[in-house]
């Protein structure tokens, strides 16, 4: 889960990790107010989930209130890839002399946080990572002592050289640290963590990811979530106990197993089709999941077929096969749906499939993806 700016801030504050004062505002007189309250000049910024604001116009420098009320008039309600910003925050300005950037993410390779530090702060990260691979400086902290002071200082004098920087930035890495751990986080940056003139070091944007899977711990984090659509969805999808991923393609998918979902979309793409979600079912015959599948597939306009993909393990296709007549004698599907039964009990299967109008039986994966493409042209 990922949360805005502004929350991300008040977790660092919490964590006495430096930040400029600020106040987040949903119009413009909410804005006039900060900004006399904060006193001029302030930045105004959007509140959207992705990155790269500053570039989009996002990001307003403004000296005077009519400014930095013109600045809410033009950012509330703006279009930043495909979100509409509903909140800006305003920031004092910080007098900025260096940027650099600073972030923490879960490493499965050597299964511990990986600090990531770069003197090349401000701009969008991945464009370095992509150009400049040497230019970030990358440290696996132990899990077992935590990240030390003595560590974060001589990761830092990588990219600084003033003792004074690094002192005030390794304090801030030692309580990014304790709070990625404690707030179970996937990932956290500051980008840019500034050096101001008067020699602060600040954190000026904060980005927190949180580990899906450690949520139940947070409860209090519930409300900083805002998801979008497509995450309600999956959500949703997740308390029916369903794996479910929209994609924008026009075959809707419904497999039972992880592997064999990516496979089937693999497929699909490979017979020139292009996958409408990925969605595991699982490992059960149960006729209301395949019903609650269904309505996930069909409630996207974009779906104009079904492919349903099952290899019989533990679950048996003839149990799958009834338990999808039973399911589709329910519905009113009105797509072209292809069922393949492979593996325990598929012949089984496919006979009690036999005469039924409303799928179409296929032997191989392969033939089912032609299948399900050919009958949608
Ligand atoms: P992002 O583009 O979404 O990452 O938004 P940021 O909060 O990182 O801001 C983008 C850029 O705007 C920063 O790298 C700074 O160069 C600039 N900026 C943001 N806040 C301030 C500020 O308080 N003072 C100054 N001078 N520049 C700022
Ligand atoms: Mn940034």
């Amino acid at each position: 889960m990922n949360i805005h700016e502004y929350s991300a801030k008040e977790l660092f504050a919490k964590f006495k990790i430096p930040i400029q004062n600020e106040i987040v505002c949903s119009t413009p007189e909410e804005v006039a107010a900060a900004a006399d309250k904060i006193g001029l000049p302030v930045v105004v910024k959007a509140q959207v989930l992705t990155g790269g604001r500053g570039k989009a116009g996002g990001v307003k420098f403004t000296k005077t209130k009519n400014e930095a009320i013109e600045a809410a008039n033009n950012i509330l309600g703006m279009k930043i890839k495909n979100l509409i910003v509903k909140k800006v925050l305003v920031c004092e300005a910080a007098a900025i002399a260096k940027e650099y950037y600073v972030g923490m993410v879960n490493d499965r390779n050597t299964k511990s946080v990986l600090l990531m530090l770069s003197a090349e702060g401000g701009v969008e990260i991945e464009e370095v990572a992509k150009t400049y691979p040497e230019k970030i400086i990358k440290i696996s902290v132990n899990p077992q002592t935590g990240l030390l002071p003595f560590q974060a200082r001589e990761a830092l004098f990588n990219i600084m050289t003033d003792g004074n920087e690094v002192r005030q930035a390794a304090d801030i890495l030692v309580k990014l640290y304790s709070l990625y751990v404690h707030s179970d986080c996937s990932l956290a940056e500051i980008n840019p963590l500034v050096v101001d003139k008067s020699g602060k070091v600040i954190a000026l944007d904060a980005k927190i990811n949180f580990d899906d899977n450690a949520l139940y711990r947070h409860k209090a984090f519930e409300e900083l979530a805002d998801y979008t659509e497509d995450e309600k969805l999956e959500i949703d999808a997740k308390e029916k106990g369903l794996a479910y991923v929209k994609l924008d393609g026009e075959i809707g998918c419904m497999v039972n197993g992880a592997g064999l979902a990516m496979t089937t979309m693999d497929v699909i793409n490979l017979y020139g089709g292009t996958p409408a979600n990925f969605l595991d079912i699982g490992g059960s015959s149960n006729p209301q999941k395949v019903i609650h599948a269904m309505e996930f597939l069909l409630n996207d306009k974009n779906v104009k077929g079904v492919m349903i993909n099952i290899f019989g393990g533990i679950t048996r296709c003839d149990d799958v096969a009834r338990g999808l007549i039973e399911a589709f004698s329910k519905m009113n599907v009105n797509v072209p749906v292809v069922i393949r039964l492979s593996g325990t009990n598929a012949a089984e299967g496919r006979e009690l499939l036999k005469g039924n109008d409303k799928l179409m039986p296929a032997e191989t994966m392969s033939e089912a993806a032609q299948k399900i493409i050919a009958a949608i042209k």
